[in-house]
């Protein structure tokens, strides 16, 4: 009975392995100068990153925090090293952990974006403009009758930035389906700000939400030829040139062996289960990889991005579980029956100041979308 016990422990306790099981940048978040007044913010444990450009007319953000503690930290980091304000915030990508921290910087800011990004923005529901507004209690009144849309400065294929003597390029490489993930290059200080990846698997999915390896062995071809000293990754530590060219070599040998399964004619069930990227042993974030063959596949049908139905549901009920820093929910309805939430930025959370004060046993009432691989949260109500 004990070893079944203890072997039921051991199951379990890598079934509950966070995420950032395999995570490459220490267990603290670090400021680090990597030339003069150029900073790069190295999320912990695989956190979004950010870079801090300081400036005699101001201070330009580059990406804003995976959280709310993440980003106050960023500009504690820049209040010790400078004075100026944050004058700019440019957004790499339209993902959460790489925006949500802007609010605690514009207004007065202005925020830099892609066309397609702002697009989406545009046609945010009434949940996001509301949670955009609380997400820090500190800029409550600044906030009040905020519209995201009101700082934004977008632009198409290629904007330079010159602010108080520092010059930023913000590079697009057209492709149909990059979603507005965008470059920043840095050329005094051959600085450059990439979603690339470095011992971390990437991050592609079928809905395209990062474009395609095609889009992204095109930014790649790009960006190399800048020859960067550094290149700060959204995730991960920092790399140079030639991890630029690693991941070419990386995406082609996805790219080869999902094509060569399938010239066999093999399921995509079974092309899932059977893609592995052992070449690349010991890497975070394994548990991208079925979807990284699942996305490959749809690109080289030339299939467009996947579209998944999402259906809103309400739910009333009790926590039972908080996993992965408030990441996701499990919880029990009122009915009974158990469900996985995802709670993100963009929720709506009212009756607590934030995620970070959810506990098990708290009484919730819940507007979510249901996923095919989660239920994304909307609104959420904590009951006292
Ligand atoms: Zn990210």
């Amino acid at each position: 009975m004990r070893r079944i016990l203890s072997r039921l422990f051991i199951v379990t306790f890598i079934l509950s392995l966070p995420f950032w099981a395999g995570a490459v940048t220490p267990e603290k978040p670090e400021f680090r100068k990597l030339a003069d007044d150029v900073y790069a913010y190295i999320g912990k444990l695989n956190d979004a990153n950010a870079i801090v450009v300081v400036t005699s007319q101001g201070v330009v953000v580059i990406d804003t925090g995976n959280n709310q503690p993440e980003t106050r930290n960023i500009l504690k980091n820049i209040q010790a090293v400078t004075k100026q304000p944050v004058r700019y915030v440019i957004i790499t990508q339209n993902h959460g952990d790489h925006f949500g921290g802007t609010p605690l910087f514009s207004p007065p800011a202005m925020v830099i974006m892609h066309e397609r990004v702002a697009k989406d923005w545009k046609s945010w529901k009434p949940h996001l403009i509301k949670s955009w507004r609380k997400r820090f209690p500190e800029r409550e009144e600044a906030l009040k009758d905020f519209h995201p849309m009101d700082t934004v400065v977008t632009f198409n294929d290629h904007m330079t930035l010159n602010l108080g003597g520092k010059i930023l390029e913000l590079i697009y490489v057209d492709d149909k389906y990059n979603p507005g993930d965008i470059g920043v290059w840095l050329p005094q200080s051959g600085v450059l700000q990439f979603v690339g990846y470095k011992e971390r698997h990437p991050d592609i999915r079928p809905d395209y939400s990062h474009g395609t390896t095609w889009g992204m062995l095109k930014q790649l071809e790009a960006f190399i030829p800048l020859q960067p000293k550094f290149v700060v990754p959204g995730h991960g530590p920092i790399s140079d040139t030639k991890d630029l060219q690693a991941m070419i070599d990386y995406l082609t040998i996805a790219r080869q062996r999902v094509r060569g399964v399938m010239d066999k004619g093999m399921a995509l069930d079974e092309i899932r289960k059977q893609f592995h990227m052992n070449e690349y042993k010991g890497w975070d974030r394994t548990q991208h990889l079925p979807i990284t063959a699942a996305a490959i596949y749809r690109e080289l049908r030339g299939e467009g991005p996947e579209i998944t139905p999402s259906v809103e549901k309400t739910v009333k009920g009790t926590i039972a579980k908080i996993q992965e820093e408030e990441r996701y929910l499990s919880v029990t309805s009122d009915a009974g029956q158990s469900l996985a939430l995802r709670i993100s930025n963009a929720t709506d959370i009212e009756g607590i100041a934030d995620r970070s004060h959810f506990k098990p046993g708290m009484k919730f009432t819940a507007l979510y979308e249901e996923q095919k691989q989660w239920n994304e949260v909307l609104e959420m109500k904590i009951m006292p």
